[in-house]
């Protein structure tokens, strides 16, 4: 739980217990250090999916962390930090790596394609340890793969830095992993109702609040004014920080905050990302929660709503 001034938020991606241990990427023989360290564990990743440790019915999986001589090659190596948690199978202060894998090396490993498991399914019945490898190897597994080139002159460029780097040797510059912000808005009017809006490349009745990417040489505050008239039409005022999470799809960013949408103001879905847009007060919601979709229990949208409505809902999501 995420607690602020607005009210406490279930973020099960904002967890974590990782010290990122940043000092040591800089160790010219780090991965050499960790690939001798028999403590050291490797967290595997295949187009975005991990390994799970069978769980025997249970509801919580736990990520399954393999030796280093279980992984005898990868794609990229990144140095995500020590565990500062004890797991089942690992205690607290255990090193782990990322390994991305090629569809070849995971075969080895794991050849059923079904056994490498998404975030977006896992992700809320994970520890926070595991919650937040999962987040962190993600973001930085999607940026990667979007980097493998110098922006500038077009050159392969190399890792450094335990991962956490991109050196283009033509230019000498380097490249940080990049976090893309996006604001999600929960707008309420003078009736206290919560406007959730529909995208038209959506299952249908699925429902979520606003959101949108903040734009370069701009605020947050400003992000959420012009997002919310551009998607709704609705000019809303006196926007509140609520809470954040990672969302590495590919590596952005949620900041979640609440605005008020004062007076009649016409709605007026935007047609192109938004295709249907509606007021929804709790009772409403309440009665028809189970015919409608409802954002992912992962996502910040769904703890945001949650929020407003004073407890967990059930939608159709849920239920099949
Ligand atoms: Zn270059």
């Amino acid at each position: 739980m995420t607690n602020s001034a607005e009210g406490s938020f279930n973020l099960p991606l904002a967890r974590s217990a990782v010290d990122r241990d940043y000092l040591s990427r800089s160790r010219p023989e780090l991965f050499d250090e960790l690939w001798a360290n028999p403590n050291t564990r490797v967290l595997t990743m295949l187009d975005g999916g991990v390994l799970l440790h069978e769980n025997n019915g249970s509801a919580s999986a736990e990520l399954k962390l393999l030796p280093v001589e279980a992984v005898p090659s990868a794609k990229l190596r990144v140095y995500l930090g020590v565990s500062t948690q004890n797991s089942a199978f690992e205690p607290s202060g255990t090193p782990i790596v990322l390994a991305v894998l090629s569809k070849n090396a995971a075969a080895l490993i794991e050849p059923e394609s079904s056994n490498w498991h998404q975030l977006r399914k896992t992700g809320a019945g994970l520890s926070d340890r595991d919650a937040g490898l999962f987040a962190q190897a993600l973001a930085l597994a999607n940026w990667h793969n979007n980097h493998e080139y110098c922006s500038r002159c077009g050159t392969p460029t190399v890792v450094e830095q335990g991962g956490w780097v991109r050196r283009c040797f033509k230019d000498d510059v380097e490249s940080y992993p990049r976090t893309d912000p996006a604001v999600i808005v929960a707008v309420i009017d003078d009736q206290d109702r919560i406007l959730l809006g529909s995208q038209g490349v959506w299952e249908e009745n699925r429902w979520s609040i606003l959101a949108g990417f903040v734009e370069p040489g701009e605020s947050l505050d400003a992000a959420v004014t012009r997002e919310m008239f551009e998607e709704s039409g609705l000019k809303v005022t006196q926007p509140k920080y609520l809470a954040s999470q990672s969302w590495p799809f590919p590596y952005s960013l949620m900041l979640g905050f609440i605005a008020k949408a004062e007076g009649e103001q016409h709605l007026k879905a935007d047609g192109v990302e938004i295709e249907k847009l509606r007021w929804f007060s709790r009772q409403e919601l309440k009665a028809e929660a189970l015919e409608l979709l409802l954002p992912n229990r992962i996502s910040i949208a769904r703890s945001i709503i949650e929020q407003w409505y004073g407890e967990e809902l059930v939608s159709k999501s849920e239920v099949g």
